[in-house]
């Protein structure tokens, strides 16, 4: 018989049919056996009647066994009828059991929410966690949420373009994971931070539209709400003005949203500046939202702009806010390029806040040589340092690049919204524990000698690492 999906079974009564999926709960109440049977559609309550041909198989089923069951689906007398459950009105008279496979008990209770179960358990255990209602859940919003807006950006004309993972270093304000070439001993890449500089590449190539679900790696400290690991929703257009790209990315997002079942606060995006935020909240990121609209899941977002495009830093030098790739508003472009009042020059960043978190952030490019040599200058970078460190970047803007600018949304920033959830690794399928070790996974690990050698490599100044 071919299988029915649980949350099918509604289609179905008074039929025979069979289900496949893990048994989530058992019951044995002496002559009749109780079962909950899940799959990726639903729960069902299943029956085993005294006498049925499935009695002698239900006795050794347990909890989280997979299991291959046939029965006739029954409406449930109206009495027991449980209205507030998924196929309450309706149960399972199992017939015939199969075990697919057996489970050994679970490590921690996956009937219940997972997250304050121990940290380095559960992500051991991280595919028995995932299996947990609210996990489920988790990834399946981060799945739709998505999806919903790569099919917004290919129905506004978008290209959907991958940049390399082994690159070169490109500065986001983190440290860089680095990755030892064999062919090329003694040199390195660097994971990407972020595709900004491919991207922006793909602009000169003529794209006009691209996106990409980009994964960005860096080495920071670990927080509730940054990880090594992380993914962006990464677009670029050309032909642009700020206003063109908030637009498109606050209609995007509203039209997101909205579709999962979600409100939005105030619509267009309020708007504010990185002086007044301050002044107001202190911060620049805030949440507008009332107690009340927090119980509701309501989102509130907002546009923070007008950031100071340089800061100084501990040495006294200059160094970019965000991004040293950004165009100063048009009414700075004079002071960046005679190199005057550099502490007061305004970037065209524009930074997307969602309930106290920062959901993205993005800005207008320097797309001639010129004014992306004024930036590196004003760091203090030297013809031949800025020419080494972006020098193709120079080149390609010599060659007809066009006008653009772009932005990237952190998916699990997003996520986290969409979900209530404060904590990063609760959006994210594998993620590493706090302490930088991955899921399920034994990383990181020394290398056998024979790999070191073949990179050229020799670990100095460090006991030999035990595990
Ligand atoms: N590259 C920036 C970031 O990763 C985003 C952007 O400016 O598009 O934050």
């Amino acid at each position: 018989m071919e299988r029915t999906l649980i949350g099918d079974l509604g289609n179905h009564t008074g039929k025979p049919v069979s289900i496949s999926g893990w048994v989530d709960v058992r019951r044995d109440q002496g002559k009749m056996v109780f079962f909950d049977f899940r799959d990726r559609s639903g729960r069902v309550q299943g029956v085993v009647l005294p006498g049925s041909s499935a009695t002698e198989a239900a006795k050794d089923i347990r909890n989280e066994y997979v299991v291959r069951v046939e029965g006739i689906v029954n409406k449930r007398p109206e009495k027991n009828v449980q209205a507030d459950r998924q196929n309450g009105g309706i149960e399972l008279e199992v017939t015939a059991l199969e075990i697919l496979n057996a489970s050994e008990p679970m490590p921690f209770d996956i009937s219940e929410d997972t997250s304050g179960i121990d940290e380095t358990v559960r992500a051991q255990y991280r595919y028995l966690d995932l299996r947990s209602k609210r996990m489920q859940k988790n990834m399946r919003v981060r799945s739709e949420f998505i999806r919903r807006c790569r099919e917004y950006l290919f129905s506004k004309d978008f290209t959907e373009i991958e940049t390399p993972l082994l690159t070169e270093s490109t500065p986001e304000g983190s440290r860089d994971f680095v990755v030892p070439s064999r062919l090329q001993p003694g040199k390195f890449y660097a994971l990407p931070q972020s595709p900004q500089q491919y991207k922006q590449l793909l602009m000169t190539a003529g794209f006009e539209r691209y996106f990409q679900i980009a994964r960005c790696i860096r080495d920071e400290d670990l927080r509730a709400d940054r990880g090594f690991e992380h993914t962006q929703l990464d677009v670029e257009m050309s032909f642009v003005t700020m206003e063109d790209v908030m637009a498109t990315i606050e209609h995007m997002v509203i039209t997101v949203v909205e579709a999962m079942g979600y409100s939005v606060k105030e619509k267009p995006f309020p708007r504010i500046s990185y002086k007044d935020a301050l002044e107001k909240y202190g911060a620049d990121k805030f949440d507008l939202r009332t107690e009340e609209e927090k119980e509701k899941g309501i989102l509130a977002y907002a546009w923070v702009v007008n950031f100071p495009f340089f800061e100084k830093t501990k040495e006294g030098t200059w160094t970019f806010t965000h991004n040293p790739f950004s165009m100063p508003i048009p009414e700075h472009l004079d002071w960046l390029t005679k190199g005057e009042h550099i502490g007061e020059i305004l970037t065209t960043q524009y930074d997307l806040i969602c309930n106290g978190f920062e959901s993205g952030g993005g800005s207008i490019r320097a797309h001639k040589p010129e004014i992306l040599e004024a930036v590196y200058k004003v760091m203090g970078f030297t013809q031949e340092e800025l020419t080494e460190r972006i020098g193709h970047m120079l080149r390609a803007f010599r060659y007809g690049t066009p006008p653009h600018g772009g932005i990237a949304l952190g998916i699990e920033r997003n996520v986290m919204n969409l979900t209530g959830e404060t904590m990063l690794r609760e959006v994210q399928a594998f993620p590493m524990t706090r302490g930088g070790k991955t899921a399920v996974m034994n990383a990181p690990k020394p290398l056998e000698e024979k790999q070191l050698e073949e990179l050229h490599l020799s670990i100095n100044g460090l006991d030999a690492p035990k595990d």
